[in-house]
């Protein structure tokens, strides 16, 4: 048995009594004894590091005197972020960037490490990840790499760094995002000569689910000359004129070149005696889609499309939930204005509607994990001072974070967020496999019913409780689930989350 190594859902830690397998060892301080199935005990030794094979290491082994096996405990790989699956009586364990690691071999009742093993990767989402290009890609709405490398090539944006191309890189949530071709026609020439001068308008909806503060619609407003859009959210679409009203006037203040015309189609939301009189006291034009041609009335339809294509790939990215629509339209048209380039004027719309370059220093990607911090005061001194969130976007009006605070399962916007740092085989979605059916009886009978696998490594994400947590609260399918866990140091930290599966 000293050249076997068995995967064991029991144990909490690996562990072998064979000096042999040590890459390297340290002594430990204290006195560690480890309990066996049989109740006997064995006294750790020392602690240190294997390689099992080329691709898997184990780190924190315990070299324990007198113990006659080699165990890899499946706790401890799924801490580090490696995930183990069954599939046809074959257990496979899987790294973080979803590269086939060993694969074990039923060995009487239980599962055998396979050594000899070789194998390259079984599914490969990212070829050669840049770590840069991944992150502005994610940040950037999942805006098109090769928009992406251009415009770090250009210097238009403050904060871009330089980008390079790399080749077959294929993103996750753009596959299912951009499932509808989408096809631009390119405008040759500008018809307006400063921002300001012709709006176009056209609302979207009603969506399939509220939003979180109860809307239903869209306004999507565009510059004309610049390609700078707003987007208003509507419980009615009834609104529309309150929000045109107040942003056609602001505009108006915003600069001395007067504004000529507004552009919608006929829908009655547009065409009503309000909005008549009102561009007749400015003296507006009000032009209707409908009479043009094609590539004229096409502007706004363009941005919803593009702003809606950004918002659903957002959404998939981390299976944000879709109650979270307006947030990711707005993060979309955030990132838009600021990235969008009008080719034939060599600008940003950001640029061209401000006059200075718009800057991404700041920018993160949607839906991702952060922190936020508590405020001082009545704070116990035990207490964490910080709240697990999920970012949301920007604030209009100031340069605060949109965050979504899981605890109390409330937007906030606010300053103090902390982002995690994470790489980019890290960045790829997270899943939680449910691997229950699968299992061997020789596990069932260790009550082995569910297995959550995750492939972002559990030891970054400093608890398992508040993630899972979110996980639940974003996909409801979760909440169905039994929650059996194969170990006891994992059925501890689920215990919690148990009480609140509703
Ligand atoms: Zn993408």
């Amino acid at each position: 048995m000293e050249d076997v190594w068995i995967m064991d859902y029991g144990c909490s830690r690996h562990m072998t009594g064979h000096r042999k397998w040590f890459s390297s060892l340290n002594p430990v301080s204290t006195k560690e004894y480890i309990t066996f199935g049989d109740n006997g005990q064995g006294k750790v030794l020392g602690v240190g590091s294997i390689s099992l094979s080329a691709k898997l290491s184990l780190r924190e082994v315990a070299f324990v005197w007198n113990l006659g096996f080699n165990l890899v405990s499946v706790s401890q790989l799924l801490d580090e972020g490696i995930e183990v699956g069954f599939k046809k009586g074959v257990c496979r364990v899987l790294d973080a960037e979803e590269t086939l690691v060993c694969s074990l071999l039923p060995f009487g009742q239980v599962f055998r490490v396979d050594l000899t093993f070789v194998s390259g990767p079984t599914r490969c989402l990212v070829a050669s990840p840049s770590a840069d290009i991944w992150k502005w890609h994610r940040r950037l709405g999942h805006s098109s790499f090769d928009l992406l490398v251009r415009l770090s090539s250009m210097g238009l944006i403050q904060g871009l760094p330089k980008l390079k191309a790399e080749k077959e890189l294929v993103c996750h949530p753009c596959r299912h995002g951009k499932m509808v071709a989408t096809s631009h026609t390119p405008v040759s020439q500008v018809m307006t000569s400063y921002p300001g001068e012709l709006l176009h308008m056209d609302t979207l909806g009603p969506a399939r689910v509220a939003s979180v503060s109860g809307k239903w619609y869209v306004l999507v407003i565009v510059d004309d000359f610049s390609r700078f859009s707003w987007v208003f959210f509507m419980e009615f679409k009834n609104e529309v004129f309150g929000f045109v009203r107040d942003l056609v006037l602001r505009l108006r203040n915003e600069s001395h070149k007067a504004m000529r015309a507004i552009r919608s189609d006929n829908g009655k939301e547009f065409r009503n005696s309000r909005f008549e009189n009102f561009y007749r006291d400015l003296g507006l034009e009000h032009q209707f889609s409908s009479s043009y041609t094609p590539p004229q009335n096409g502007v706004v339809e363009r941005k919803n499309r593009t702003l809606v294509e950004m918002a659903r790939m957002m959404l998939d990215e981390h299976r944000t939930p879709r109650r979270f629509w307006a947030e990711a339209v707005n993060t979309a048209c955030y990132i838009a204005n600021r990235i969008f380039l009008r080719a034939i004027l060599g600008k940003t719309s950001y640029e061209l509607r401000f006059g200075r370059q718009p800057s991404v220093k700041h920018l993160r990607a949607f839906g991702c994990r952060c922190f936020v911090l508590k405020k001082a005061g009545n704070l116990d001194k035990f207490e964490s001072r910080c709240l697990d969130a999920i970012f949301l976007g920007y604030a209009s009006s100031s340069r605060a974070f949109r965050v979504w605070i899981l605890e109390a399962n409330q937007v906030v916007e606010t300053c103090e967020v902390f982002f995690m740092k994470l790489c980019p085989a890290q960045l790829l979605p997270l899943s939680f496999k449910v691997m229950m059916k699968k299992a061997p009886p020789s596990l069932r009978m260790r009550k082995v019913r569910l297995m959550l696998v995750m492939q972002e490594p559990l030891h970054r994400l400093q608890s398992l409780p508040p993630l899972l947590r979110a996980l639940m609260m974003m996909d409801d399918s979760c909440l169905r689930l039994p929650l059996h866990s194969p170990d006891d140091k994992l059925k501890q930290r689920l215990a919690p989350l148990r009480t609140q599966e509703r």
